[in-house]
């Protein structure tokens, strides 16, 4: 029953639109069915229940999902698409806001704003610690790292290096990174780095000091505030 009145909640109010609605406000609408799978209503990002995983590094229990294929978003590596594995409050925010930030950067950057796009991911979930030692987000599967965009089954774009001539450039990031920072919960909180804004990298333009680690591709992350 409970379900029940949730996915009516669902279909009828739809989920709450974000305090600033500067973008789109698009949302798929998540149900959860009595076999606990989490059912897309509009097919943005598809994912399923997947049993959980302990991260060492992060010494807690991951609820993981798998992110599958179908939806208009998806995970690819050389534009097929991929499964990944993330923590299921990250699939939940990447299905509520990412087609709608990448739509913001493809218009920062001139671009035709795509109505489906595939994320090359080098990674989502990874039980590691970042270079200075503390606990990554990738740990508690809330972050996956992007190094290339394909939109509308387009040429797949690489995020650039300084320097380098072809691929998507500080326009298309700063673009993605302000809309990310509008959607993500503590944006502007959580203490600096990624935990105040949701995502960090690409084309080395960091907000100071610069983090060379991160100018080729966007550590796209979604922090848990109550940390
Ligand atoms: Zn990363």
């Amino acid at each position: 029953m409970k379900a029940f009145v949730l996915a009516l909640t669902l279909v009828f109010c739809g989920p709450l639109a974000a305090a600033n609605d500067v973008i789109f406000g698009r949302s798929s609408g998540l149900t959860t069915g009595p076999d606990g799978k989490v059912t897309p209503l509009s097919g943005t990002l598809q994912f399923e229940d997947a049993p959980d995983v302990t991260s060492k590094v992060a010494s807690e229990r991951v609820d993981m999902v798998n992110v599958k294929c179908g939806g208009d978003v998806e995970f690819s590596n050389g534009g097929s698409c991929t499964m990944q594995q993330m923590a299921k409050d990250m699939a939940e925010h990447v299905d509520k806001y990412a087609l709608q930030c990448f739509r913001a950067a493809a218009r920062a950057a001139g671009l035709t704003e795509p109505k489906k796009i595939q994320i090359t991911a080098s990674g989502c979930f990874n039980d590691r610690t970042t270079a200075a030692g503390a606990v990554s987000n990738h740990a508690r599967g809330r972050a996956c790292d992007i190094s290339a965009v394909k939109m509308d089954g387009g040429k797949e774009m690489q995020l650039k290096k300084p320097g380098s001539e072809a691929g998507l450039g500080r326009e298309f990031y700063d673009g993605f990174r302000n809309c990310w920072k509008e959607v993500t919960a503590c944006a502007g909180g959580g203490g600096g780095g990624e935990g105040a804004t949701g995502s960090i990298g690409a084309s080395g333009h960091q907000p100071p000091p610069a983090n060379g680690s991160h100018d080729d591709h966007i550590h796209l992350s979604v922090p848990n505030c109550s940390r």
